[in-house]
């Protein structure tokens, strides 16, 4: 490794990925002899992974210099462990990238050469395809993001990866942002910077299997939604206004029946409908406040965002 070339810190979160590391290894120091004009550190980070993970890494790190990993005391989440990443490295340049080869390495020398040629400082990627994914995980996905962007004034991008090759400034950016409840697709959009995105088609898996099933993404998302947006409790008061409002033209409507028609007790079943309709609508507003107050009592606990229990 020569002193003076500038350096890329590769970051690669891990949860049990014991099969794909060594394939990953091969595929990104094949594309760094390519790029001689730069020098590479790898930073690996084991987010409390139950199989070998851990025992490949430690030999990772026997066998090569510039790989160093960190291992949590369990799994704390993917946002967690590219935190515990990016606080590591020490690069003039950092790329996140997962350990199953779904963002392909092959797109680093062009990445590389945009960020030092152009005026960015972040070149982002996007999947234009979501081929091989279940078609209700493409379709919620595209619902979100159209929500989040409808009432977030964060823009986030729909196929974005947390892929990314970014400069030193944007990260230090991202390292000041010191929330419990991380959002990554969020917090990159959210420090801004100029960033310039590449397509590509989706992946599938080289092996091992997704960590993330329906109902995870679910509550990801919602997350999401309470990191980047207080819209939704702006959204609670709205239908409390129009339901007080619908509830006075029921009045004068009442009142006037009774006046010119009398008064015939009917209408029991519109009444209990009414009735479960209104406690719904509570309860929702009720749940949308507690999101949004769980999600304070968190932070407010200023908890550690992880733990590490070995490094080297
Ligand atoms: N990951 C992690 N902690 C978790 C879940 C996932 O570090 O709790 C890592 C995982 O090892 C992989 C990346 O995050 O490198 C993306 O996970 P995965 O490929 O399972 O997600 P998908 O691509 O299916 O959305
Ligand atoms: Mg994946």
């Amino acid at each position: 490794m020569s002193e003076n070339l500038p350096k890329i810190s590769v970051v690669v979160p891990c949860y049990n990925e014991e099969e794909v590391l060594p394939h990953f290894l091969s595929a990104i120091t094949g594309i760094a002899a390519t790029m001689p004009e730069v020098n590479f550190e790898y930073i690996f980070v084991d987010d409390g992974s139950k199989d070998a993970t851990l025992g490949v890494l430690r030999l990772f790190g026997k066998q090569h210099t510039n790989i160093r990993y960190i291992s949590f005391s369990r799994n704390f989440g993917k946002e967690s462990a590219l935190l515990a990443g990016l606080e590591t490295a020490t690069g003039d340049y950092v790329v996140v990238m997962d350990a199953d080869l779904q963002d392909p390495p092959e797109l680093l020398p062009q990445m590389y050469l945009a960020v030092t040629t152009q005026d960015y400082d972040c070149i982002a990627t996007r999947r234009v395809s979501r081929k091989g994914e279940p078609p209700i995980r493409s379709f919620f996905a595209n619902r979100f993001y159209r929500f989040i962007n409808k009432i977030s004034e964060t823009k986030m991008v729909d196929g974005a990866r947390d892929f990314r090759l970014m400069t030193r400034k944007m990260v230090d950016a991202i390292l000041t942002l010191k929330e419990y409840n991380r959002f990554s697709k969020g917090l990159f959009s959210w420090v801004g910077f100029n960033t310039k995105w590449i397509e590509y088609d989706n992946q599938v898996r080289v092996a091992g299997t997704t960590k993330f099933n329906f109902g995870q993404l679910l509550l990801y998302s919602m997350d999401g939604i309470a990191a980047f947006s207080v819209k939704p409790l702006a959204l609670a008061s709205l239908v409390g206004v129009l339901l007080c409002f619908f509830a006075f033209v029921a009045v004068i409507i009442i009142v006037v029946r009774w006046i010119f028609f009398g008064d015939p007790v009917a209408g029991w079943a519109s009444t209990v409908t009414i009735v479960l309709f209104v406690g719904g609508i509570q309860l929702l507003c009720t749940g949308i406040m507690g999101l949004y107050l769980s999600k304070t009592y968190l932070e407010v606990k200023d908890r550690p965002i992880y733990i590490i229990k070995e490094r080297s």
